[in-house]
């Protein structure tokens, strides 16, 4: 029962009473979900380190007061401030405050800055295989990725393959099950994605290419521009909350669900290995916690706001809100196993990842049919 060593009364030692409820309400979410086998492993604390106060910078890939994203992020730089009394203190800036938004992964690597936070899929082009911890199309939702991740192995893997980037990463938050994006036309059958220019990243973006689509790679600031002029006639984003706020619905009028290509994408804390060990065990610690508490506050964020927007968009905006016809999700689906097969017969590390997901993603399945499945039927 290595859960309970978690330190709630450590931290209490410490003389910081007053947020003795805060630490608890974070630390219970942390013994929740943080698996006794996935830890990182905390260096010896010396006198020293106890009473050192740090200064970090934290840099994102979010632009400035981006909800939920960026939110959450301040969000765990407080509550890293609050559970450490001050001794560490983490100074976040957005994307482009510091440095540019994708350059926060080489920046954490090498050590200009400490700590950074952005989605692993966004180093694809380094690591191929780090697009198993963001999302796979038709893969594991928010829950079966936490379950993979913090129960199933999925962390220790993530770990190695950080390792020789001199990285420490964490999950830390989720969208869950994201919309299938904005159309400028009906989808009724496979045809209609052919010649398709639609702005969606990553392996979503290969498994279109193969249906004949034309994947086109836009920043999050691009895209309203691009769909309203033609330049692209479809895109992706996130969800009703993100997407009805960026205005989508004044460029196209179909909306489509499911999105298959982002079933629960996960975002990342990443640590710079050296400043990651220079800390004592608490500090460690209340990272870990604090990063386990974001996890569990955006993914909430997002599933207690997702259906007020979606009405909003429905009613005020008229949009019009269709599932993908099943043959579209099943044409969608074979090409995600030819994508996956293709980009593991290339290289062993991302089939050593793609073999874990799979043998971990088809036992949640499982597990899934007479539990969640099952019992949704009931209601
Ligand atoms: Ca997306």
């Amino acid at each position: 029962m290595c859960f309970f060593n978690i330190n709630i009364f450590t931290i209490y030692n410490r003389k910081i009473k007053n947020t003795f409820f805060t630490i608890t309400l974070i630390s219970a979410f942390a013994i929740l979900i943080v698996g006794c086998n996935q830890q990182p492993t905390a260096s010896a604390p010396t006198a020293d380190m106890q009473q050192k106060t740090y200064h970090w910078k934290m840099v994102t890939t979010w632009p400035p007061n981006f909800p939920i994203f960026q939110e959450g992020v301040d969000r765990f730089a407080a509550e890293v401030n609050t559970m450490s009394n001050g001794r560490l203190n983490i100074k976040v800036f957005a994307g482009g405050e510091l440095i540019p938004a994708l350059q926060t992964f080489d920046a954490v690597s090498q050590g200009s800055v400490e700590i950074g936070h952005g989605a692993a899929y966004y180093w694809a082009g380094k690591i191929p295989a780090a697009q198993f911890f963001t999302a796979v199309p038709f893969g594991m939702n928010a829950q079966g990725m936490n379950a993979w991740l913090y129960g199933g192995g999925g962390l220790t893997l993530w770990r190695e393959i950080y390792d020789r980037h001199n990285l420490v990463p964490f999950p830390m938050g989720n969208t869950g099950v994201q919309m299938g994006g904005w159309f400028n036309k009906k989808i009724n059958t496979v045809k209609d994605l052919k010649g398709l220019k639609m702005r969606i990243p990553g392996l979503g973006g290969k498994v279109l290419a193969k249906a004949g689509g034309t994947p086109i790679l836009l920043a999050g600031s691009e895209i309203y521009t691009s769909l309203e002029r033609g330049n692209i006639d479809a895109t992706e984003w996130v969800g009703p909350f993100h997407d009805e706020r960026l205005g989508l619905y004044r460029a196209a009028k179909y909306y489509y669900y499911p999105g298959w290509h982002e079933p629960g994408p996960v975002l990342e804390l990443i640590a710079n290995k050296a400043a990651w060990q220079s800390l004592s065990d608490d500090l460690q610690k209340i990272i870990e916690v604090a990063a386990a508490s974001a996890n569990v506050w955006m993914l909430s964020q997002f599933e207690a706001n997702n259906l007020s927007a979606l009405r909003k968009l429905k009613e005020e905006h008229k949009v019009e809100v269709i599932p993908f016809p099943d043959e579209v999700i099943t044409a969608l689906r074979n090409h995600t196993k030819e994508v996956m097969d293709e980009l593991s017969s290339g290289d062993a590390e991302f089939k050593k990842v793609y073999d874990a997901y799979t043998t971990f993603s088809r036992d949640n399945d499982a597990w899934n049919t007479l539990s969640e499945a099952a019992y949704q039927k009931t209601r």
